[in-house]
């Protein structure tokens, strides 16, 4: 089997929303795989739907070009290695590469799971769970408000909620991390909301706090004492990624479990946070770590250190599925992120739609990934920037 093309789109469908990158390898015995590249804000899904138009176009096979069209799409790990190191010579090891990759991964896993007649859980010698527990967003910014909707998710069976307590003020006005500190009001808004929260929920339901990486040390250790007569799950990304001796400093001050992970992007960026005992829990995103592949290396390495790993999701539907697939044979497996206020958004991509039944996702038994993307939808509501 051949690899014949590689489709993308860029799509935008809410004015004031963010742009998701699909994907679909075709090869010449007529199967197809789908994936999903989407990149975070700041037009970086432009840039990952650029790259994967020009893997497509390039037609110079001389100076490392290593191509994607030709290959066996059967042989994920060698496409994906021969991909990552042409282009990451020149520098970079993450980011855009592996979002891309991800992408290409995902899809080239769904042409395996079609070819082999199952669901792609079932082709790592799994699967151990049964499905999938999700955990979704309580919207910040008035704690009586995220006190009763922390109440009806809980009744609706989400055992686990995030939020960003301290949002309104740092994602406003601290937002890609300058100083790195918080008023006092923003502080005691975001403790006030938790202990509402935790007051409406009980003890028995995990309430995780995501900080973005937007404190400095001292900030980041004076929240987590605070937050801590709250029962937290976890406070994620105290620090922005790039110092681990930052992370260091926050976690050996600090008396709640650390999540981080969305933010580092291969194996190789795990080590130092497992070797060094720096989080709790690992949240790599498979969009942009790398795909399931390396997903799978990710969990396996935190496996070793007894580490769970909680896939972050904040992107696609492809997203979402792809990390069920992959935790479906991970023995560490915790949860997986979910945002019940975009279903919609993720149901108009795919069909069929998510199964999610009292925060539990339920994964076809179908081969491969499960889904289709649905091309017209995406079609209609291309990225402006994109054509
Ligand atoms: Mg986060």
């Amino acid at each position: 089997m051949k690899i014949t093309d590689l489709k993308v789109w860029v799509t935008k469908p809410e004015a004031n929303g963010r742009s998701f990158v699909f994907l679909r390898i075709d090869t010449d015995e007529g199967i197809s795989g789908i994936g999903e590249a989407t990149s975070s804000g700041g037009g970086g899904s432009i840039v990952v739907g650029n790259m994967a138009r020009f893997l497509r176009d390039s037609t110079v096979t001389t100076d490392f070009r290593t191509s994607l069209i030709g290959q066996d799409p059967e042989n994920i790990d060698r496409i994906w290695h021969e991909l990552y190191r042409r282009f990451t010579g020149g520098g970079g090891s993450g980011g855009f590469v592996t979002t891309l990759l991800s992408g290409i991964d995902i899809a080239l896993w769904d042409i395996k799971g079609k070819v082999m007649g199952r669901p792609i859980y079932e082709l790592f010698a799994g699967p151990i769970w049964d499905n999938i527990p999700l955990y979704t967003h309580v919207a910040p910014g008035d704690p009586d408000k995220a006190a009763a909707q922390a109440r009806s998710l809980a009744a609706e069976g989400y055992t686990a909620l995030k939020t960003d307590p301290f949002s309104p003020e740092m994602g406003k006005h601290h937002r890609r991390y300058m100083r790195g500190a918080i008023s006092a009001a923003g502080a005691a808004l975001g403790i006030d909301t938790i202990a509402a929260m935790r007051e409406a929920v009980g003890p028995d339901v995990e309430i995780l706090i995501d900080a973005h990486g937007n404190f400095n040390v001292p900030t980041a250790i004076n929240l987590a004492h605070r937050l801590e007569p709250y029962d937290i799950g976890w406070f994620e990304e105290p620090v922005q990624p790039n110092s681990n001796e930052a992370l260091r400093h926050v976690k050996e001050s600090v008396n709640v479990p650390i999540c981080v992970g969305e933010r580092l992007y291969h194996r190789w960026d795990f080590v130092p946070i497992l070797k060094d005992r720096l989080a709790e829990y690992l949240m790599p995103d498979i969009l942009w770590c790398g795909g399931i592949s390396e997903m799978r290396k990710i969990a396996n390495l935190a496996e070793s250190f007894y580490i769970p790993v909680s896939p972050h999701d904040a992107s696609g539907p492809i997203n979402i599925l792809a990390g069920a697939h992959t935790m479906m044979a991970v023995p560490n497996f915790y949860m997986v992120e979910f945002n019940h206020a975009a279903l919609n958004l993720h149901d108009a991509f795919i069909s069929p739609k998510l199964d999610i039944r009292n925060g539990v996702l339920h994964l076809p038994e179908t081969p491969g990934i499960g889904t289709e993307l649905n091309v017209d939808y995406i079609e209609a509501h291309l990225d402006p920037d994109w054509e």
